[in-house]
């Protein structure tokens, strides 16, 4: 059931990064390129990775496993056994995963399919876009759902054009706004007449361009949305580091309810995506949230994105600061200031 109204019926959204943090790849931006995992970080990873898969087996609420992986998972067996097996567990509703799409894909034959969705990246300075299509034609003859998206530097515009015109209307192309090594959108950095090139590829990039004012938001992050690490600590997000306990051993009814955003701007689709009132369940649903897969494809009436976009620009002002501790009793976190 999908569950588009932004409810949910105890269905919890797990966003894992485990230890791994290795690529095949050699993205020169990137600290995992090319970084191959010893024998050591290997054996941790796969702990970690069997204490999550332990945990989903014996959970009794509905869940979504989104793997955010530092660097490239599906190139190792163990992540692939571990999306097939997830895929199939009855509370599992999906499982999703960032990656490449550098490896093989046949193995995602043996997975419950339609519970699957893959975020997947082209990066062209790594692969062929011939190469690359042939990818996104096997997850499309599998009838696995995947988005396609692109880092987009000005110099890989053109680049992603041609992506975006060599592959059927109906598989979504996102363009991730340029950022600084602090992850923030460079600001500035695209001309208008880029930006127009960049929007007719990807609907809503232009929300990717916004620092989005967060703190004092309502954030589903913490109450139906968590971040889990390969020691089992609870983060409402990747983006606080504030542990709220732990996945392996504690009682989640005691630690999920909806709590403010704390931080003063979300700028990372993976943690905006969950802030109610950017809504963007009215673009994804529940099905293509994690996976950045929008409802209705480029073209049609539903994918214009005024709405969402004059959603995105409402979170631009800043939300009040918190108010200093007082000996009186804190507002409950619903009281906190929604509206800028
Ligand atoms: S594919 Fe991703 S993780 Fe791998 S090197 Fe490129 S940016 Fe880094
Ligand atoms: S708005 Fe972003 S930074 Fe704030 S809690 Fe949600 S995901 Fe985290």
């Amino acid at each position: 059931m999908d569950h588009s109204d932004g409810t949910h019926d105890g269905e919890l959204t797990v966003l894992y990064r485990g230890p791994l943090a290795s690529c095949n790849y050699g993205c020169g931006y990137c600290p995992f390129a090319k970084r191959p995992e010893t024998p050591v970080e290997r054996a941790a990873d796969a702990a970690a990775l069997d204490r999550l898969l332990a945990w989903a087996r014996g959970a009794a609420r509905p869940l979504r496993i989104f793997f955010t992986p530092w660097g490239e998972a599906l190139h190792h067996t163990r992540y692939r056994e571990a999306l097939i097996e997830l895929s199939r567990l009855p509370q599992v509703r999906q499982v999703a995963v960032q990656t490449n799409l550098a490896g093989s894909l046949d193995w995602l034959a043996a997975a419950q399919r339609a519970s699957v969705a893959l975020w997947a990246t082209y990066h062209p300075t790594q692969v062929s876009r011939k190469r690359f299509l042939a990818r996104s034609a096997t997850l499309r003859r599998l009838g696995i759902a995947h988005s396609v998206g692109v880092v987009g530097t000005r110099d890989a515009i053109g680049e992603i054009e041609a992506l975006r015109a060599d592959l059927p209307a109906a598989v979504p192309v996102w363009v991730n706004a340029f950022s600084m090594t602090d992850g923030a959108a460079a600001v500035g950095y695209y001309r208008p007449d880029e930006i127009a090139r960049l929007r007719a590829v990807d609907p809503y990039f232009e929300v990717g361009l916004l620092r989005l004012r967060s703190r004092g938001q309502s954030c589903r992050t913490g109450d139906s949305v968590i971040s889990v690490d390969g020691d089992g600590s609870i983060r409402r997000c990747h983006f606080d580091a504030r542990v709220l306990g732990n996945l392996w051993h504690d009682d989640l009814t005691e630690i999920l309810r909806p709590r403010p955003c704390r931080r003063p701007v979300c700028d990372c689709h993976i943690g905006y995506v969950h802030l109610e009132q950017l809504g963007a369940q009215q673009v994804y649903g529940r099905s293509g949230l994690l996976a950045r897969i929008p409802l209705a494809p480029p073209g049609h009436p539903a994918a214009d994105p005024t709405a969402h976009l004059a959603r995105a620009r409402s979170l631009l002002t800043p939300a009040p600061d918190p108010p200093p501790p007082s000996r009186t009793p804190s507002p409950s976190p619903r009281a906190t200031p929604h509206m800028p």
